[in-house]
């Protein structure tokens, strides 16, 4: 069995199409993550409907974190809508930093702000969080040494190598897309982190060389993973719900 740990099913025309055929490819959760209220509220509604596979996590999304972002009244609204539902949530998600499309420093000290708050938020609930780095690795680490007990997972890190081994003796969990078929930066990830700190996502609906991303998509990188490490796929699918249970106590 298999857990997509990073997902927008939101942004799916047809969920319940994408959750019949993750089913099919033997995949039993579906952690389900948010980009704004909007995103927020339907993915609350999803995994509602589909309760017994789709868990939700809230978040700000960095990038939603635009100049029309007003921090008094958007992160208002979101943190209120993330702790009247906060014991259905098995993460905050996907919450971070990104400096490839937010280089005004303005923008980035705002982005900085609404993580930090994310992360409040995590510690006040008990939740781990599902990170976004890209491009700006250094910083999402330098703020999360302030956070030091939280599970935290970087998802799909493309950034330095020491900075990946920074992680790993921080303990921190690392998830890998399917991007493992063709990115080399992925591999890597695959072969400097230990089985007990890696987990399997999707990230759809985002691309891969044209193809949508999908949860069934993870057995094929679990069998990836397997193939990397020299490993059994059985003993692949046992650490990594292993590592599910232990991060995300709620599923
Ligand atoms: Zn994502």
């Amino acid at each position: 069995m298999i857990v997509d740990i990073h997902c927008h099913i939101d942004l799916y025309e047809d969920p319940e199409k994408v959750i019949e055929r993750a089913k099919g490819a033997g995949v039993c959760g579906i952690i389900a993550v948010s980009m704004d209220v909007e995103s927020m509220r339907r993915t609350l509604s999803i995994a509602e409907s589909f309760k017994s596979i789709v868990k939700p996590a809230l978040g700000v999304h960095p990038l939603t974190v635009q100049p029309n972002f007003n921090v008094e009244i958007d992160l208002e609204r979101a943190l209120s809508l993330m702790n009247k539902n906060s014991d259905k949530l098995v993460a905050v998600g996907e919450v971070g930093l990104d400096r490839y499309q937010s280089q005004e420093r303005e923008l980035q000290v705002k982005q900085e702000g609404v993580f930090k708050a994310m992360l409040d938020f995590a510690v006040e609930k008990g939740l781990p969080v599902i990170v976004h780095s890209f491009k700006a690795e250094r910083k999402t680490f330098s703020i999360l040494t302030e956070y030091g007990d939280l599970p935290i997972v970087i998802h799909w890190f493309t950034g330095p190598t020491e900075l990946l081994e920074e992680g790993v003796r921080r303990g921190y969990y690392f998830s890998v897309t399917p991007a493992i078929n063709y990115s080399s930066k992925v591999r890597r990830v695959v072969r400097r982190v230990p089985i007990e700190l890696l987990f399997c996502e999707s990230d759809g609906p985002v691309e891969y060389r044209g193809a949508v991303g999908e949860p069934a998509d993870c057995r094929a990188v679990a069998e990836k993973i397997a193939d990397l490490k020299g490993l059994e796929m059985s003993k692949v699918e046992e650490a990594l719900l292993e590592n599910t249970r232990r991060v995300f106590k709620r599923i």
